[in-house]
Parts: structure tokens; C-alpha cells; sequence
């Protein structure tokens, strides 16, 4: 019997990978991965590996969610080490644990590599500091496009002293930024769009809650909110290293 590692790719720049991320993805011997995952990470998978693309962004021609389970079964039982890439980290709106459940229902291992998500990842790319002090007393991190089309409490969201990071946001961004401003924040709240963040590709919007638009933006994007967003700015990238 093979084994599944269920890997995090970060959250767009392939550096952002963990070692332990690359380490398991050259163990294995097939790689499924998200449409999500920069094509950049795959360099640390073995040339001799098959790779399956099984995409799945909101709205687009997707694998079903059973069809890859099924896949990630078959290749597990037929003793292959299998490494199930994902964006982000595997548990943070990534369906990494109904993965997680269905390999365990068949008997297969898991091994779960952790990868830094969007909310830590991407606002870091602008320089906000998500729970700088006196500023605020934490971060929410929510979806905006949950599939049964319930909402979060954006009212007490709004109240709770929280950056608030919305995922998958851009879609219902005007009704969200209203629900904000009913629950009590003021319009004047700063407040950006980061499109595509960490990546060459990176773009963003920095506004107000009352003046935030979508226009323009195609994601994956995430939302975010709160008097930390002044903060932002451009962040210089590290330094390539200086050939020897
Ligand atoms: N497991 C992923 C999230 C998958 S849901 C994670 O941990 O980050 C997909 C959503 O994540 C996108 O719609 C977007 O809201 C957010 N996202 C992921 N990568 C992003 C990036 N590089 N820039 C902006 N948003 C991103």
C-alpha cells in the first residue's frame, strides 16, 4: 500500500514552499495538483513523476471533488507514493480534510504538510502587519462564497476588533462591504484587494470599505480589512542570490 502527502504549496511564489513540502513532493511518484499551485513549484518533483492537473477555481470547468479522492485511492492502493499539492495550506478552505477522511475510510495513510495560507502569506506581501498591536486585537479569516450560500455574521464580524481576511471575496464584495458598514464600521475603514499576491502577477487595490472595488480584479484575491491596511505598501522581494 502507497501513501498520500497532502502538501501545501504556500501562497503563490514557489519560495514560499516549505522544505518539507519539496522534500515530499520528490518522494512521489504521481503528483496531483490544484489549479491554484504555481507551475514553479513542480520543479521539485521528480522528472519521472506523472503529474495530474486537477483544477478546481470557483465558477471554471473543474474535477469533481470524488473523481480525485477516487484517483488519490487507485494510485495508494496500487503502492505509489502520491503527493496532493494543494494551495496554501491543505486545511484552509481547501477541502484538505475530506481528503484526509476519505483516504482513512480506505486505510491509506496521510501525511499532512502544512503550507502558509493566503491570510498569512499574501497581506504580508503588501506589509501589513495583520495583528499589529494597539491596532488590532486579532484576525478573522472567513469565505465569502461559502457553497450553501450562507453568509458569515458580517454584523459581528464588524464589531469584533478583528482584521477581518475574507477569501474568495470579490464576487459579493459590494453586499460584504455594506453588511461591514451596517455592523458599525465607517466607511472611511482602509481596506485593500490583493490579486494574485506573492506572485510576478501581483496586483492590488488599497481604498476604503465605503470606496473598495472589484472592478478589474479576477482573483484568486483575498479582501482584506482593518486599520492595519494603512500599513501597506509595496514590499521590496528578497535578493536573488549572487551567482558564485
Ligand atoms: N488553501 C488555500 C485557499 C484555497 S481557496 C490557502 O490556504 O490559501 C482559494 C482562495 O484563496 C482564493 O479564491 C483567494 O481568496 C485565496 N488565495 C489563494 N492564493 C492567493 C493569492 N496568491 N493571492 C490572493 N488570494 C489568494
Amino acid at each position: 500500500m502507497g501513501k498520500v502527502f497532502l502538501i501545501g504549496a504556500g501562497p503563490g511564489d514557489p519560495e514560499l514552499m516549505t522544505l518539507k513540502a519539496a522534500r515530499a513532493l520528490g518522494a512521489a511518484d504521481v503528483v496531483l495538483v490544484d489549479e491554484l499551485v504555481n507551475r514553479g513549484c513542480l520543479a521539485h518533483a521528480r522528472s519521472d513523476a506523472k503529474v495530474i492537473e486537477v483544477g478546481k477555481r470557483g465558477g471554471c470547468k473543474s474535477t469533481p471533488q470524488v473523481f480525485i479522492e477516487k484517483l488519490m485511492i487507485r494510485f495508494a492502493q496500487a503502492g505509489q507514493t502520491v503527493a496532493r499539492l494543494k494551495g496554501g495550506d491543505p486545511f484552509v478552505f481547501g477541502r484538505g480534510g475530506e481528503e484526509m477522511q476519505a483516504l482513512a475510510a480506505e486505510g491509506i495513510e496521510v501525511v499532512v504538510v502544512p503550507g502558509i495560507t493566503a491570510w498569512i502569506g499574501v497581506p504580508a506581501a503588501l506589509g501589513i502587519p495583520v495583528t499589529h498591536r494597539e491596532v488590532a486585537r486579532g484576525v478573522t479569516f472567513v469565505t465569502g462564497h461559502a457553497k450553501d450560500g450562507a453568509q458569515p455574521d458580517w454584523e459581528a464580524l464588524a464589531r469584533s476588533g478583528t482584521t477581518l481576511v475574507i477569501y474568495m471575496g470579490l464576487r459579493r464584495l459590494q453586499e460584504i462591504c455594506l453588511a461591514l458598514q451596517k455592523g458599525g464600521l465607517s466607511g472611511k475603514t482602509p481596506a485593500c484587494i490583493i490579486e494574485n499576491g506573492t506572485l510576478k502577477t501581483q496586483r492590488q487595490a488599497v481604498s476604503t470599505l465605503g470606496e473598495l472595488s472589484a472592478a478589474g480584479f479576477v482573483g484568486p484575491a483575498i479582501v482584506v480589512v482593518g486599520d492595519v491596511v494603512r500599513f501597506a505598501r509595496v514590499a521590496a522581494d528578497v535578493p536573488k542570490a549572487r551567482a558564485a
